[in-house]
This record gives C-alpha cells, structure tokens and sequence, in this order.
C-alpha cells in the first residue's frame, strides 16, 4: 500500500474524540491550574498557545477549555460543570459560540479565508453569557497568510473572545503571533498515571513497551495499541532477517512501506532507545523481548553506540524528508543501511 501524504504528518492530533468530551484528563490538573490563576486574576488572554506532543489530548483540553469559558455554573476553576445548559450543547458538540477551525478536507493547510470567517464569527455579540472560543488545530497548518491574519485579530479582539491554537510544533509558527499568545504547556503523565490511565481505556493492562512506543503520550497509546502486537512481531521478524543476511536493505525498505510506515520507524527508534538504554545498563523494565542468540539479540548486546546515535539522528531526518517529497523507500534504505552498520561488530 502506497503511503499517502495523510499518514506521514506524526503531528497531527491523533487524540481528539468527536464530539470532543469536555473533561478533563488526570494529567491536565497542572495545565488547568495555572489558566485558573491567570482567570482569578482577571488575566485570561485572548491568545492561547496550547502545546505539547502529539497524544496527550492536546484538543481534549482545548475542548473542555472552552466548554469551561462557555459554562454558566462554574466556581473559581476553568473547568465546566458539566450540569448547566451551556454545559449541555458543549458536550454534545454544538455550542454556538466555540468554532473549531480544522484543514478542510484534502487539504494540509489552514486558510486565510477559514481564519477570516471564524474572526467574524468571533466579532460578533454572543446570545449567551460565556466567552466566545476559536480552537485552531494543527495551528502548525496555518498559511503565513492566515497567521497574519490571525494576527490582525489578536491586536485588537473583541471583549471576552479567546483563540486557542494546538499544535505540538510551536516553532512553525510566526514569532509575531507566538509572541502574542500566552504559551500552556500540556505536558506528558509520568508513566504510572499514563499505565492507569491507560489500562483503563483499553480494559486491560497495558504493555510498558506500548506506552513507551508512543513516547509515553496515552491517547496515541491507544490508537497504537490495536496493532501494537503485530507491528512488534513484525519488526521483529524483519530486523532478525536484515541483520541476518536473509534478505537485504533494498527489501526490508520495501517491507516497511505502507499505512504504517510512521509507526514502524517509530518502532525502529523505540528498539534503539531500548538497546542504548540497555547498553548504559538501564532500563530493562521496558526491554523486547527477543529470541535468545537471534542475530537481533546479538546485535542489540554488540551495538556500536556513537554509530547508534547517528542513527537515530537518521531517524528524525528521515520523518522530515517523508513530509516533504523525498522517495520513502530510499530514505527507509538510508535508514536501514546505517542501521545495519550500527549493529555489525567491527
Ligand atoms: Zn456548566
């Protein structure tokens, strides 16, 4: 399967749920508590600024954000009550006066028209009582165009409206419009809030090697975790043949292309992390577990560490260059090839 450009944006917040729930998530109290001081304050900006890596809810949070702004029964907390009429049309996705503004379909960006629009919306005089919201997500998607625009509309907002960009790339947006958001930082759980979490999610406990595939981020633990046991036999099998002589770079390329090609070089990533870990004599809560004297199991006790880290700088070049136009196989090749050198006994 050819891997469409819809796949390879690992930015892109897998963690939403529609209608988006307007509670928050264990590890949002801290996230929570510093807004809830700036509103007790009277210091609530127009611009917000919500980052943090790709699944751990960055738009869950920003929904219950505005499901908070828009309730009518709240106390001193940013945080909806969840009883009141407001409350109501927030949970069931419909409250007039929040707007998510998402890429249209088929697109990768955000347009300037989609921002003009949802600014309109914004100046306009609310029949309820709350705030009037506008959540941009992936903000990293906006055109220069739209982010100046957005821009425009910060330097003079209209009382009570707040604009709430996500995204888990910050640095891809304009320093001006940076500059004019205050920065909320929705950081990871530690790991034995993510596990709790998590098993409860899944209804079952969860693999630590799960939650450290997905960089300890829970929600993108969950989309991981359907094809988390096939994807680790696979790479498995796949690397034990690389490593082994039983098939070469060009046809292990081959074999990782696809739908889950982003997961797969994740994995790749996550297996080195654990080797070098396991190299530095620590971390072996997490370790894979690999058939004793497989050429896998050899080469993971004889990696060649600096080499190793070259790797994984291949590694996040690679998920660049797969955002743009490069050729996946041959930059997988590239990939594997290091690889394969890393783990040779020299
Ligand atoms: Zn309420």
């Amino acid at each position: 399967m050819k891997s469409t450009p819809a796949d390879r944006t690992d930015d892109r917040d897998d963690d939403v749920l529609a209608p988006p729930p307007i509670d928050l998530l264990p590890w949002h109290a801290t996230a929570c508590d510093r807004l809830s001081g700036a509103v007790a304050a009277g210091r609530l900006p127009h611009g917000l600024l919500l980052q943090g890596p790709a699944g751990v809810g960055k738009e869950r949070f920003a929904s219950a954000l505005a499901a908070a702004l828009c309730c009518s029964g709240r106390g001193a907390r940013v945080e909806a009550c969840g009883q009141c009429p407001e409350c109501a049309l927030s949970r069931a996705g419909n409250h007039p006066d929040v707007h998510w503004v998402r890429p249209l379909e088929e697109k990768k960006t955000i347009g300037v028209d989609q921002v003009r629009d949802v600014c309109e919306h914004l100046a306009m005089t609310s029949m309820r009582s709350g705030h009037r919201v506008a959540i941009v997500t992936p903000a990293d998607r906006l055109t220069v165009q739209a982010q100046n625009a957005l821009l425009k509309t910060l330097e003079e907002p209209a009382p009570r409206t707040v604009i709430v960009l996500v995204t888990a790339r910050p640095s891809a947006l304009l320093a001006t419009l940076r500059s004019r958001c205050q920065r909320v930082e929705v950081a990871r759980p530690v790991p034995a809030v993510a596990a709790r979490w998590l098993a409860e999610a899944l209804g079952r406990p969860a693999s630590p090697r799960l939650l450290a595939l997905a960089g300890g981020a829970p929600l993108k633990a969950v989309g991981l975790a359907p094809h988390f046991d096939e994807l680790e036999r696979q790479m498995i099998a796949l690397l034990d043949a690389l490593l082994g002589d039983r098939i070469d770079v060009t046809r292990a390329a081959a074999d990782m292309q696809g739908e889950g090609l982003l997961a797969r070089l994740d994995w790749l990533e996550n297996w080195l992390g654990t080797a070098l870990q396991r190299a530095a004599g620590v971390g072996d809560e997490t370790a894979l577990t690999i058939r004793a004297g497989s050429p896998l199991q050899r080469a993971t006790s004889e990696l060649n560490i600096t080499a190793a880290f070259q790797v994984l700088d291949r590694l996040r070049e690679a998920r660049r260059l797969l955002e743009g136009s490069a050729s996946a196989p041959l930059v997988v090749e590239t990939v594997l090839l290091e690889l394969r050198a890393a783990v040779r006994p020299r």
